[in-house]
């Protein structure tokens, strides 16, 4: 039976993290957060590990908004429904700020040269706040022992883990909270040390700004402060790895046929090649710090080496993460529920990712309505009876890289609802159940006493030809 007691190095590795260069406010208000550091090693692979520290739980509004000036250099929508990357800088001085930019420039702009960033992108914001230091640089670089003023209290050496790059996580959100709708926090620090953090319950980076990694290395922590993901490398953790199954999604005890047997973990990828990620997915031994015991889905990917694609079951991972921010639909009219009559018109607007659009269905009283797939519905194409019916738009994204079907049907797919009441065919002016020639004498009448319900066609006020036409149009045809 395999134990559930953390492996030996990772209890030392959290107990060591009592000891911080920056202590964070410990006691009420604080969760323990899982933060990765990883980093090129000396032979170029990746290398690092996991510490639990405490960090203060976030307390969505009641951060003091206005602050540092703000520059949103990726704006793609409404921050409602975007996933909003806010860079937050230490160690800059005002001197300093043009370095800032270009650090952040290079960072943000490399991770969408990579999917699903690529084909995603549209659902993303990215701000830079311009955060002002007293001092350059951050504190413990290049050695431990030296003390930096800084906004943010960024330091190398936390926790006694030379590469562990932490930041005061209250400070950085405080500052992030300058920019609209935070979801997604980097704090760059200004330095050229390897280094680096994701923190993964804060939704929050860390990057040395100028390391010529440093780009690569923040595409990597997203992958564990954005999409949950596992470290697949072998390094730091014990040789055999003895302990219950992970929750990550791309790490396993199971290998491929185990996988396969209990229809569990990625056991739908298993054996798919798709273009732009790590393939072939399988089950290949070694994976969060263990050479054994311990599985992952490709042999090389982005959570295991810096410069690679990540592989199809990380990829779904942060897919179905994208829309626990995003709603496929992005807008839609009227935004009142109760519609009424034969002309009504109602719309949707689905997110648009690059590549492939998100599928729409309006349904009727929950019956699909046949070909009704566009985004915009004419009800008069419909010909409805008088009544009073359930309308409802349903966008799903269908995309071939999620193949959990129960993540699709509940963060993928969302819907807009009305109340539809009819009162009266088309043409059916007099409400007597028919069109027939009685509506067009109702018509005459009121528009010779220039009733109102006669007229149809602006100018409003005018009772003219072009009202004439268009109740023959609508006689004639619903959606004339
Ligand atoms: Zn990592």
């Amino acid at each position: 039976m395999r134990s559930t007691t953390p492996p030996a190095t990772l209890a030392a590795l959290a107990a060591a993290s009592v000891s911080l260069a920056h202590p964070v406010p410990q006691g009420p208000g604080t969760i323990t957060d899982r933060v990765h550091y990883c980093q090129p090693g000396e032979d170029g692979q990746l290398t690092g590990g996991m510490v639990l520290l405490e960090v203060p739980a976030d307390a969505p509004g009641q951060a003091p908004r206005g602050g540092a000036p703000v520059t949103t250099i990726l704006d793609n929508g409404p921050s409602a429904n975007r996933i909003d990357i806010t860079f937050v800088g230490d160690g800059y001085r005002l001197a300093d700020l043009p370095i800032y930019h270009a650090h952040v420039a290079s960072q943000y702009a490399e991770l969408f040269e990579l999917e699903p960033f690529i084909t995603y992108a549209p659902y993303f914001n990215v701000h830079r706040v311009d955060v002002v230091s007293n001092e350059s640089g951050v504190d413990n670089d290049p050695t431990q022992g030296v003390s930096r003023d800084t906004a943010l209290d960024m330091a190398f050496w936390c926790g006694g883990t030379e590469r562990l790059l932490c930041v005061n996580v209250n400070k950085a959100r405080t500052q992030a909270n300058a920019a609209p709708g935070r979801d997604q926090v980097v704090a760059i620090a200004n330095s050229t040390k390897y280094g680096g953090a994701g923190y993964t319950s804060s939704d929050l980076a860390t990057a040395s700004g100028g390391n010529a990694a440093a780009a690569q290395v923040y595409i990597h922590e997203l992958g564990h402060s954005l999409g949950n993901l596992a470290d697949e490398y072998t390094y730091g953790g014990p040789t055999t790895y003895t302990g219950g199954e992970f929750s990550d999604p791309n790490a396993s005890i199971f290998d491929a046929t185990e996988q396969s047997t209990l229809q569990i973990k990625w056991h739908e990828w298993i054996g798919e090649s798709f273009a732009g990620f790590d393939g072939i997915v399988s089950a290949f031994e070694g994976c969060h710090y263990s050479t054994f015991g311990a599985y992952r889905p490709s042999s090389n990917s982005m959570m295991r080496n810096l410069g690679r694609p990540f592989n199809m079951p990380s990829a779904e991972a942060l897919v179905i993460e994208f829309y626990k921010t995003v709603s496929p639909i992005d807008d839609a009219s009227p935004t009142g529920e109760l519609y009424e009559g034969h002309h009504a018109s109602m719309s949707v607007t689905p997110m648009q990712p690059a590549g492939h659009n998100l599928d729409v269905q309006w349904f009727i009283d929950d019956e699909p309505a046949a070909g009704q797939t566009d985004p915009t519905l004419e009800v008069c194409q419909l010909q409805l009876q008088p009544g009073t019916y359930i309308v409802r738009a349903e966008v799903t994204d269908n995309t071939s890289w999620v193949r959990n079907e129960n993540a699709r049907a509940e963060f993928m797919r969302d819907h807009r609802t009305y109340v539809l009441a009819i009162a009266t065919q088309p043409g059916d002016r007099d409400a007597d159940g028919d069109t027939d020639f009685d509506d067009v004498i109702d018509f005459l009448v009121d528009f010779d006493a220039q009733d109102a319900s006669a007229d149809l066609a602006p100018p409003a006020g005018v009772f003219d030809f072009s009202d004439v036409l268009e109740f023959l149009a609508r006689f004639a045809s619903p959606c004339g």
